[in-house]
């Protein structure tokens, strides 16, 4: 959302110090560094609150919370933490994209719960007694950011530093009805991850989307693995389907007109412009790229019914 700090920090136009970041979440150090390791967890989609926050989101946000709270006390010798969030202005709320705070604890640290975490309606009284002292001498953020960060998880080596590799998927719900469709394309190491969806589409049209947003990423000459579940795109390269239509002048066998030729001409372009091979990968099962395009492209879909 233009104009809104958490999401210019989602993009990149704005620098955190960041401790996690998965397809959907990114938990990074309040800049108010007043409580040690004090973070902000949100989702990379802007919703204002908590109250309009879908629960697929929601979810995925307390599971990041869990996640990195686990971590401080796992591996940054904490021994709990706190969790705040305030929704809506009048309970404190100050950047209207709904966020958790998570503080880490020690045993007898002396931590504050300040009030600007806790919202304008938290009793002084009970402030007073959960406060021992200021927190004094704040420690430099980046270098709290480098003791606390979260390692990134090791990424699968996907390609051989030669050929790029690509996941697809697309989604619709409804045939036709709102679709999304997402691309991970990885090469030397480096991931990059793209994702789209239409209001009006088909899942066939969208398993075609994916695979020809994700190519045209990819410099001439190149070689791609595709690694995509759709039957109908593999197969239409696997089995000479796309050669048999274009000789017989995008007729199917059975003499109709083939459905979808505006993107079978575009995926034909990619495909001529550089060396693609197709693999057909079983959908909805252990492989975490087809898992993670499944998901985002599902998110698309989400994007029009909120
Ligand atoms: P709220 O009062 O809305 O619950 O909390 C907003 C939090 O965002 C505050 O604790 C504030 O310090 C933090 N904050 C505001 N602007 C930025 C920023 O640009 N970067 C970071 N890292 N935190 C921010
Ligand atoms: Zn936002």
């Amino acid at each position: 959302m233009k104009d809104c700090i958490f999401c210019k920090i989602v993009n990149g136009e704005i620098p955190c110090y960041k401790i996690y970041e998965d397809d959907f979440v990114l938990g990074f150090l309040d800049i108010a560094n007043d409580a040690y390791g004090h973070t902000l967890i949100i989702p990379k989609k802007h919703y204002d609150t908590m109250m309009t926050c879908d629960n697929t989101t929601l979810s995925r946000v307390m599971e990041a919370v869990k996640k990195i709270g686990n971590h401080y006390v796992e591996d940054c010798g904490f021994d709990g933490w706190n969790i705040l969030n305030n929704t809506g202005e009048d309970a404190g709320q100050s950047v209207m994209h709904m966020h958790i705070h998570l503080v880490p604890r020690k045993k007898d640290d002396k931590t504050i719960i300040s009030s600007c975490m806790c919202g304008k309606f938290v009793c002084n009284s009970l402030l007073k007694e959960i406060t021992i002292s200021p927190f004094e001498n704040k420690p430099d953020l980046a270098q709290v950011c480098n003791v606390l960060k979260m390692e990134e998880k090791p990424k699968a080596v996907l390609d051989d530093g030669k050929c790029h590799v690509l996941y697809t998927d697309g989604a619709c719900s409804g045939n036709p009805g709102a679709g999304g469709w997402a691309a991970i394309l990885s090469f030397k190491g480096k991931e990059q991850v793209l994702s789209g969806g239409e209001k009006e589409t088909t899942n066939n049209r969208m398993e075609l989307m994916a695979v020809i947003k994700g190519l045209e990423n990819v410099e001439s000459g190149q070689s791609v693995e595709v690694h995509s579940d759709s039957a109908y795109v593999v197969n239409a390269f696997l089995q000479n389907w796309l050669e048999n239509w274009q000789r017989n002048n995008w007729r199917t066998s059975g003499k109709g007109e083939v459905l979808n030729k505006d993107l079978w001409q575009k995926l034909l372009l990619e495909t001529k412009r550089l060396n693609v091979h197709f693999n057909k990968v079983k959908g909805h099962s252990d492989n975490d790229f087809n898992n993670r395009c499944d998901a985002l492209a599902r998110e698309e879909i989400q994007k029009f019914n909120d």
